[in-house]
């Protein structure tokens, strides 16, 4: 089936919500394409206890707020129900189930390739989210079969993992939550290249993130000082439970890097070695463009070409990446700025205040 549209949106998370909540609202036609059975179904696949850290009140989509109590922490759960209810004020414009498998430019606009048939737009938006395809060293392959691995996508409880000492590699958020999680019955070590900062997720009875708006660091852009300091050192760690477990013995932190593992062994950087029944690697992500077939649109290290998501392609855009704009940007709070902005930068689009 053929299909035509003034602008695409391909992903329906909330990147790509927030910029059908301005399309909408500018009144400008659009069909948002998705390859889930529905929106927010990121977050449902997101390991069970999994609680955000940002509160409530940083949490929303533009227009429709979240109804919790401001400093109140989502589950996966609450914030994907929300994103699919959200989802509905679009409705028809909307399908899911429709994986875009190549984005091509044509002489007056794109070619969409998609599960569902070829779509035609005039320009397109890309929103399919910062977190693709999960980062593991090569070198885990070394490792002998007795040895348990899995990345922190595929991690859903403590009953995936068996008995036994568990390796956690990398001390962002994911893996402090997961090792503070496992610690309780299982022995655990977590590795880390630097010390990160932490801070707690409450003080002077407001939230970390007002602090973090109120000193400008959230809305840091992203050549700026608190922004290379993070690329350099690691996100904040938010909460202090980690670091109360690390201080009561139960979770063994080792400051180093991880160099090489040769058959039930981790090599790390200060000379140790470490032996594990399961490595957790809580290494990240990396981005899969392969599909978006047009020359120049991403760089050598597949990370789209763009300037606040406007690409140096005419007609391309992107939302939801991290580092986008500022600091918030790969956060639910940095949508409504970067989508707006995006949707505003659309060609033939009147720039409107609000
Ligand atoms: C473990 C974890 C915890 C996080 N916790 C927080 C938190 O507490 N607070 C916070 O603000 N942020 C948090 N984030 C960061 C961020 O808010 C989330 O990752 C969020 O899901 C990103 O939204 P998105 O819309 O950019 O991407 P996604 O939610 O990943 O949505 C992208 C959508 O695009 C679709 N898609 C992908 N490829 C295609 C294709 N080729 N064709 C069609 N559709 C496609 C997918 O199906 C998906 O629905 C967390 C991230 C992770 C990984």
């Amino acid at each position: 089936m053929k299909q035509s549209t003034e602008v695409l949106v391909i992903g329906t998370g909330q990147a790509g919500l927030g910029a059908c909540y301005y399309l909408k609202k500018r009144g400008i036609t659009f069909l948002a394409v998705d390859a889930d059975i529905k929106a927010g179904e990121s977050w449902r696949k997101r390991w069970d206890n999994l609680r955000l850290f940002t509160p409530a009140n940083f949490d929303s989509l533009p227009g429709r707020p979240l109804q919790y109590p401001g400093s109140y922490l989502p589950s996966k759960d609450e914030m994907a129900a929300y994103i699919s209810e959200y989802a509905q004020q679009f409705d028809s414009s909307i399908q899911f189930s429709c994986a875009t498998k190549k984005l091509r430019k044509t002489e007056d606009g794109f070619e969409a390739i998609t599960s569902k048939g070829n779509i035609y737009a005039k320009q397109v938006i890309v929103a399919t989210g910062g977190f693709h395809v999960p980062r593991v060293p090569d070198f885990a392959a070394n490792l002998t079969r007795t040895v348990q691995q899995l990345h922190t996508s595929d991690y859903h409880n403590q009953t995936d993992i068996p008995p036994g000492e568990v390796v956690v590699v990398g001390a962002g958020n994911s893996g402090a939550q997961i090792a503070v999680e496992l610690c309780e019955n299982h022995q655990v070590t977590v590795i880390g290249k630097k010390e990160r900062l932490s801070l707690p997720q409450a003080f002077l009875g407001k939230n970390v993130f007002w602090w973090l708006r109120l000193a400008g660091i959230l809305n840091a852009q992203k050549d700026g000082f608190w922004s290379r300091y993070i690329k350099r050192h690691g996100d904040i760690l938010i909460g202090k439970d980690f670091n109360r477990a690390v201080k009561a013995g139960k979770i063994k932190l080792i400051h180093a890097k991880l160099q090489d593992a040769k058959a039930s062994k981790l090599i790390v950087s200060n000379g140790n070695e470490l032996t594990a029944k399961t490595i957790i690697w809580a290494t990240g992500y990396k981005p899969a463009y392969q599909w978006v077939e047009i020359e120049g649109a991403v760089d050598s290290n597949g990370l789209p070409v763009q300037t606040r998501g406007v690409a140096s392609i005419e007609g391309l855009y992107w939302v939801g990446m991290p580092w986008q704009s500022a600091l918030k940007s790969g956060l639910v709070n940095g949508v409504n700025e970067d989508a707006k902005f995006v949707v505003d930068n659309l060609k033939g689009v009147i720039k409107q205040s609000q």
